[in-house]
């Protein structure tokens, strides 16, 4: 076997040395896809990429924010899977962030049917001092000027931050936003998002004009067909796996991110090969995600199942060939 997809096949050990702190919405979401419709269930950017690098790292913390209609018990299931909630507020007199999609019928597109923001209208994040070590740090989809703001309250500047945002804070924050990314080391973005920041249509032109911007590497999203990795003149493009039914590509994004955060974190190896690794381990988490409603099959499956799909991702992309015609 190829030594890459031998070290692929063996995830690493649940690292309790690297610190991995993300900031992001803990939410309840209301969702309606071609093949069904929830009540509120539970989502959230934050509870997304948290759940899913729970897979590799018990060393992870959390910042957010919900209000007194959040259920303790699913807060008591994120400790549970070694995500320490010092830093989630808990507003009891006040409403959970509220988001509502409905997806069309490709499943890649969708419609925002509602955004109630309440707690997170005024959503200060306070760092629990307990946090002041962190090493990674996963800014999910926020306010550029908080995502900021949580870089600035970290006395020590964590190894390594990543971010992610959307089309919405490019329309109205660009400017702040643009300040966030002189920050950051690591952006994750969609095709659709990169083409916006950049204002150019080719990835590969749009890859250096954001990485002009700050971070020195750059992850974009292609939904279901794959991600790209930037960094300095090198490119890595891993696919998403061709999967049976795609039931709610909701969260797929943020778990993408927290499983190639908690690989990196629980590995604590920032080099181009690893951050392969890494976007192979997010992919096979995003792909999970996809089958079922919300956070239901990230709740299901186990490190088995993520090293099988890993195996798929080697088989997939594996092939022999001298690259010389005469
Ligand atoms: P994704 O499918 O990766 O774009 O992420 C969807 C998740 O992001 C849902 O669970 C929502 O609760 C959350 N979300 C949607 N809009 C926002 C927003 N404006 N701020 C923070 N989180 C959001």
């Amino acid at each position: 076997m190829h030594s890459c997809a031998r070290k692929l096949l063996s995830l690493p050990p649940k690292s309790i040395k690297m610190s991995l702190l993300t900031v992001g919405s803990v939410a309840f979401d209301a969702i309606e896809t071609p093949f069904g419709k929830t009540e509120k269930i539970v989502g959230g950017a934050g509870t997304f990429i948290s759940l899913a690098s729970s897979f590799f790292t018990r060393n992870q913390r959390l910042v957010s924010v919900v209000g007194g209609d959040f259920p303790k018990e699913t807060i008591s299931y994120l400790q549970s899977r070694g995500i320490d909630t010092t830093g989630l507020q808990v507003k009891d007199n006040e409403k959970t962030f509220f988001w509502s999609g409905r997806y069309h019928n490709d499943m890649n597109s969708r419609d925002t049917l509602a955004t109630e923001l309440n707690v997170l209208e005024h959503f200060d994040p306070i760092i629990p001092e307990s946090y002041q070590d962190t090493e990674y740090l996963m800014l999910g989809n926020l306010t550029p000027a908080v995502q900021r703001l949580v870089i600035e309250r970290l006395h020590k500047r964590p190894k390594l931050i990543a971010m992610d945002t959307m089309n919405f804070w490019m329309d109205i924050a660009m400017d702040d936003l643009k300040e966030t990314l002189t920050h950051v080391d690591v952006l994750i973005i969609n095709d659709e998002e990169a083409r916006q920041l950049s204002g150019e249509y080719s990835l590969l032109v749009a890859s250096r004009v954001i990485r002009n911007m700050g971070p020195s590497i750059l992850i974009i999203k292609k939904g279901e067909h794959g991600a790209l990795l930037f960094h300095g003149e090198q490119v890595f493009f891993a696919p998403a796996l061709p999967l049976e039914s795609v039931f709610d590509p909701t969260g797929a994004g943020d778990t993408f991110a927290g499983g190639f955060m908690g690989y990196l974190a629980s590995t604590d190896d920032v080099s181009f090969d690893n951050m392969k690794r890494a976007v192979i381990a997010g992919s096979a988490l995003a792909s999970f995600c996809v089958e079922k409603f919300g956070t239901e099959r990230l709740m299901e499956i186990n490190l088995k199942d993520i090293e099988r799909r890993m195996a798929e991702f080697v088989s997939l992309t594996n092939f022999d060939m001298v690259p010389t015609l005469h």
